[in-house]
């Protein structure tokens, strides 16, 4: 190798780094509890500042906030702050550490320290994986997996939703998890990724998943938003929207993007939504009108009428929820909703020990409209229909450490199970006396091909 190439790859070297990633050198995260109205006020005045970030947004007196600032606006920040007595503490001084720590502990590939023997369940991955991954277990299992393309991004990329069914011939009730609407909350498809694997790899040897999964057809999108998922590892990691660019913006070319989880039909541009593309709460023009919420309506739609129960990951903050984001009047169902909520945290909290809050999510964590959870519930008619913010509760944030991967995975599954485990024995409990509660036998038919919205078939390509 000649000296002249060798300064172009060191040159080609630099500039990929330079270019690859969104540095966070001094930007800040900072803590704080407002203790009165005013100091609620004077921090949701800043959240249409798109310099201010706000991880845990400010709802009412004595619930934490927090808030990612870059170095420049780092002292408007605190004047703010100081201005209306409100004491705050930093929780980091660099963000850019965390994110290189995690740059080097979720190295893509293969060759990294401790990832186990194929697709490890205890590291992050990147979008490539992920979809190799899903290509994977539809081959090996082909008798109990379909993978089903949901639609196409507006970069391209294919919204992948994987069905594990056992037969039954689309007569089972259906148990529906999304993660990743939300691209820079990585332990939410971390989770999915990792249900998958265990309905898949523990079906005919685990009673209890065996009869999970002879009862139930689980449709799993594990990476909703794969676009800004891409974004986040490649340039900016703390991403939260797609990547869409924003029709009638024309020349607001740098920002980008459309919040998918506030783009469903339900109280459209409602609290907790904005107008401007810049924000990263941004609604879009019109509900529906990108790929990512589409991709659920369409499948929700079609399950609809066998759908047992819903769930959309998120992160952060520990908190299980039940409609509605855009009211406060309780739900229809409510006293079924905390029933089944207190069903989850207890399996949750029993699992490793760490407490989750649960209720109703504007009144756990804030107001949102137009969300996913509240349409599948409101619009499509599915009875239980919950939104999940998994670990931790501010300590990392978005940047959840490696360690707690499997954890959280855990946990999460645990509640989701003993959930569907619930409502299956109350609906046996009401079952008429002496009839047959299930007569699902493992029929195999499935074929191992990728379908456009054809969710209702088990054999047609
Ligand atoms: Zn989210």
């Amino acid at each position: 190798m000649n000296l002249a190439f060798l300064l172009f790859c060191h040159v080609c070297l630099l500039i990929n780094a330079v270019s690859t990633f969104q540095n966070f050198s001094g930007h800040k995260l900072l803590g704080m509890t407002p203790s009165n109205d005013e100091q609620v006020m004077a921090l949701r005045n800043l959240m249409e500042d798109p310099e201010m970030d706000f991880w845990l947004e400010p709802t009412r007196e004595l619930q934490n906030v927090s808030v990612h600032v870059p170095p420049q606006a780092a002292q408007k920040l605190e004047g703010t702050l100081r201005n209306v007595g409100l004491p705050f503490y930093t929780i980091t001084d660099d963000i850019e550490k965390w994110i290189e720590r995690e740059r080097e502990e979720n190295y893509p590939g293969i060759h990294l320290q401790g990832r186990t023997s194929g697709f490890a369940f205890d590291v992050y991955h990147p979008l490539d994986e992920i979809v190799a991954y899903l290509d994977d277990v539809s081959r090996k299992y082909p008798n109990l997996t379909k993978l089903i393309n949901m639609g196409d991004t507006y970069e391209g990329n294919i919204i992948y939703l994987l069905k594990i069914s056992s037969g039954g011939n689309d007569t089972r009730p259906a148990v529906w998890i999304d993660a990743g609407i939300h691209s820079r909350e990585w332990i939410a498809p971390a989770t999915a990724l990792y249900m998958i694997n265990n309905l898949l790899v523990n079906y005919g040897n685990d009673p209890y998943i065996t009869g999970l999964v002879d009862t139930n057809d689980w449709y799993i999108m594990p990476l909703v938003n794969p676009d800004g998922y891409l974004h986040t590892w490649n340039w900016n990691r703390l991403w939260r929207k797609n990547r869409a660019l924003a029709p009638g913006f024309p020349g607001v070319l740098i920002c980008r993007g459309i919040d998918p989880n506030r783009n469903f039909d339900i109280f459209f541009g409602g609290p907790s939504t904005s107008s401007t593309p810049c924000s990263s709460i941004y609604k879009g023009n019109r509900p529906f009108s990108e790929a990512e919420s589409s991709a659920i309506r369409d499948g929700v739609m079609s399950l609809r009428d066998r759908m047992r129960a819903y769930f959309s990951l998120h992160s952060f903050s520990q908190i299980w929820m039940s409609p509605h984001g855009y009211t406060t009047l309780k739900a229809p169902h409510f006293d079924e909703h905390m029933e089944l909520l207190t069903v989850a945290i207890t399996a949750v909290e029993a699992t490793h020990g760490v407490h989750y809050k649960y209720g109703p999510s504007s009144q756990t964590l804030y107001a949102t409209s137009g969300s996913a959870s509240d349409w599948v519930y409101d619009v499509a008619g599915v009875r239980h229909s919950f939104s999940l913010e998994l670990r931790d509760r501010g300590v990392f944030g978005f940047l959840l450490p490696r360690t707690e991967i499997l954890p959280t995975s855990e946990e999460t599954w645990a509640g989701i199970s003993a959930i569907i485990s619930h409502l299956q024995a109350k609906e046996k409990t009401k079952a008429t006396p002496g009839a047959p509660t299930s007569t699902a036998t493992i029929a195999i038919t499935a074929e191992t091909t990728i379908t456009t919205l054809n969710l209702n078939t088990t054999d047609t390509p």
